[in-house]
């Protein structure tokens, strides 16, 4: 087993501290299940990769038992179709201290910690499902629950945003929020990932609110 911490620095900010064990990818049928969902969306463009190759969007599912949950690796978005060992699992994490423990063969999303809020919050979330669309973004901003301007991408600030849309918004109720703070970024969650995923293209295709 390989233990090892860095500090991911995106755009001059420490995103995060992640800690990365090395221990066998997630069982097939997880990946199969990720995979229904993520093609969709791929085919849609909300997960991909833009010009000049920086992947966006990402899905994570979580254990009915245990308090972890796998997401797919960071920079990922360019990778048509996933393999297990393009998912990590992150097996703790801690919103104050900044910081996510990982177990796999890639690094997590610097959003992982986006991810561990949702959970922390929503005890029946199973999954979550984040993608950018300007289209979309434009359109939703500040109509459905929006967090802060000021909270960028994969930060501290961005999971007690988090926190709030869930203690002074109907985010549990519409299951999709948009990110003011990252461009492009919406997420849903569910208490499955079909769950999560048809919530989504609901709000996306006018449905709701
Ligand atoms: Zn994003």
């Amino acid at each position: 087993m390989v233990h090892r911490s860095w500090q991911v620095i995106d755009e001059g900010y420490i995103k995060f501290h992640s800690q990365l064990h090395q221990t066998p990818p997630p069982s097939e049928w997880v990946v199969e299940e990720v995979n229904t969902w993520r093609d969709r969306m791929y085919a849609l463009g909300y997960i991909g990769a833009y010009e000049g190759g920086i992947g966006y969007g990402n899905i994570s599912v979580k254990s009915d038992l245990l308090n972890e949950f796998i997401v797919t690796g960071s920079g990922t978005g360019t990778i048509p179709l996933l393999f297990p060992d393009h998912f990590t699992r992150v097996s703790s994490y801690s919103i104050d201290e900044n910081s996510v423990v990982c177990e796999g063969r890639i690094d997590a999303s610097s959003e992982s910690m986006t991810h561990a809020a949702v959970y922390a919050c929503a005890p029946d979330a199973r999954a979550v499902i984040h993608i950018h669309s300007r289209k979309h973004w434009d359109a939703l901003l500040n109509r459905i629950p929006t967090t802060s301007k000021s909270a960028a991408y994969g930060t501290p600030e961005m999971a007690r945003e988090i926190k709030r849309l869930f203690d002074e918004t109907d985010f549990r109720e519409i299951r999709v929020m948009a990110m003011a703070g990252h461009e492009e970024g919406i997420l849903s969650y569910g208490t499955s990932l079909e769950d999560a995923g048809r919530r989504l293209l609901e709000v996306l295709e006018g449905e709701y609110p």
